[in-house]
């Protein structure tokens, strides 16, 4: 069944007027009244408003939802099912997922402030993630090994048992199923923690699964603060492993936390800052200056692998640096429900002023600056390339997470590819070039959790299924995606049978 999604501001506004926010817990298959009576706004950062009132989980709730988790894994009601019937019902939570897209997509919408377009499209994408975790389970094999004939010797994989998954806000949902998805197909029992800032779809999320027939407790849903519900997960000494999306700092408290604990198995999927690389042999500049502005400015520029750093031949910079900084205002500022809005307020006030110092301090260190010429709007600060920024800049070291990007020049390919490699990050890379071969030997050189030649990871014609990414250096580590993102979520367990004679 193709979802039928709203056409007009008017018929998106009529849906959300009908929206109901439900912030209630999920655990072990129900909403629950939480034990705590304090709460945290919702705050819609296009309006400033108040959305919901959201229970703020601490120990308790937290406790309960482990527990469940736990109980599932331990009795088997999910991890025992054979893979295809664990696939039958992930493919069922991921029909459900499109059909309430409208729904769930208003919901991220409202509470980050993407174009409601944009979620509609991701929200998409993640339900076809979530089919490919269950169709790549059901293909995962272990292996039985050479042995005495009077024995059987396997290897297997297992799951890990309670995954807690920890998401930031930037795709709410989105980011939720890339971990949900390879973790409830390979047999595990969850508990997702989203952002404080954008929990409620992740909240829905959890009623879909318990009406595709998922057992109660292997998929619960605590809203809470880091410090309190996230933290309570990452000490837990219940939890097998710790799945993480978000800043470097917070991956970092969570190795402490795991080493306080009981070593949970982690996979930090961290900050960016990645480079766009363009060589003196690209050709069309006008559709590269396109490429390499909506590679900064998509969900205006809060993505983890946004190209926020311009690696430029020295030879096209100084008509390609003017030419993307006119394409940023290809983009449209407008209301995030508007079908034709293509760019949104930052998700909060909080981190406009955590983007809006970088952009002070670029300036005051007397940076060349190339703004939008169409500026920004109420919550985006005016998109901006700043150019011939020195390598070690704060703009073009730090992660900004806005519509930010700092621009540099090289006039060799060994210059280029140190250029790209001089970061603590490593997620995402790009190589722009009309020679491909050459194109070719200098991704080879950077260190990155994946590189691409002529296009983007994301939301790109060339969408790839089974593509596995592991970031490097400060990026984080384990893999997300493909055979090695689900192999992530199990552990490896041999089995030996001695045959009676
Ligand atoms: P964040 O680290 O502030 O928060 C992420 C999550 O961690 C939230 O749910 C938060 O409540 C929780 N958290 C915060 N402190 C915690 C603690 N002490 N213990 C346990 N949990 C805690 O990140 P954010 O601001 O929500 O998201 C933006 C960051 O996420 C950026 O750095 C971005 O690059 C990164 N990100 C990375 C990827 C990737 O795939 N590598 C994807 C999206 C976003």
């Amino acid at each position: 069944m193709t979802p039928i999604f709203p056409e007009s501001l008017q018929q998106w506004q009529s849906v959300a007027s009908s929206l109901k926010f439900d912030g209630r817990p999920a655990i072990g298959g129900q909403r629950n009244e939480p034990h705590s009576t304090r709460t945290f706004d919702l705050v819609n950062p296009a309006d400033g408003q108040v959305l919901a009132q959201v229970p703020r989980c601490g120990t308790v709730e937290v406790g309960a939802a482990i527990a469940a988790a736990r109980a599932a894994a331990d009795h088997g009601v999910w991890s025992e099912q054979p893979a295809v019937l664990r696939a039958e019902v992930l493919r069922k939570l991921a029909t459900s997922i499109e059909v309430h897209g409208a729904e769930l997509a208003l919901l991220d919408s409202l509470q980050m402030g993407m174009p409601v377009s944009l979620a509609v499209d991701d929200i998409g994408l993640a339900a076809r993630k979530l089919r490919e975790a269950a169709a790549g389970a059901e293909r995962l094999q272990g292996a039985s090994l050479p042995s005495a004939p009077s024995s059987l010797a396997l290897n297997l994989r297992v799951p890990q048992g309670v995954v807690a998954a920890i998401t930031p806000w930037n795709f709410p949902l989105f980011v939720a199923l890339s971990k949900i998805g390879p973790a409830l197909a390979t047999g595990n029992s969850v508990v997702l923690k989203p952002s404080e800032l954008a929990p409620l779809a992740c909240l829905r999320l959890a009623d879909l699964a318990a009406e595709a027939g998922l057992p109660p407790g292997v998929l619960n849903v605590v809203p809470g603060l880091g410090s309190e519900a996230g933290q309570a997960l990452a000490l837990s000494r219940q939890v097998d492993m710790v799945s993480f999306t978000g800043s470097t700092a917070t991956g970092r408290l969570l190795m402490r936390a795991a080493a306080d604990s009981n070593l949970k198995s982690l996979q930090l999927e961290l900050g960016g800052k990645s480079p766009q690389v363009v060589l003196d042999d690209c050709g069309d500049l006008e559709a590269l200056a396109q490429a390499l502005a909506d590679g900064l400015m998509f969900n205006s520029g809060q993505v983890c692998v946004a190209g926020s750093r311009l690696v430029i031949a020295r030879s096209l910079a100084p008509s390609l640096v003017p030419l993307v900084a006119e394409k940023l205002a290809s983009w449209r500022f407008g209301h995030p429900m508007d079908p034709v809005t293509t760019l949104g307020p930052l998700a909060s006030r909080h981190h406009l002023a955590h983007v809006q110092r970088f952009i002070d301090h670029a300036h005051a260190q007397g940076l060349a600056a190339w703004p939008s010429p169409m500026g920004g709007g109420p919550g985006l600060p005016t998109p901006i390339v700043f150019s011939d920024v020195p390598a070690d800049a704060e703009i073009a070291q730090e992660e900004v997470f806005g519509p930010v990007a700092a621009a540099s020049s090289f006039d060799t390919d060994d210059e280029a590819a140190a250029y790209a490699n001089n970061s603590r990050y490593g997620l995402v890379a790009t190589v722009w070039c009309s020679d491909a071969a050459r194109g070719l030997a200098l991704a080879r050189r950077i260190r990155s959790g994946a590189v691409t030649v002529n296009t983007r990871t994301r939301h790109t014609p060339a969408r790839v299924s089974g593509a596995s990414l592991e970031p490097v250096r400060e990026s984080g580590f384990g893999a997300e995606g493909g055979l090695a993102g689900l192999l992530a979520y199990t552990r490896a367990r041999h089995l030996l049978l001695n045959l009676p004679a």
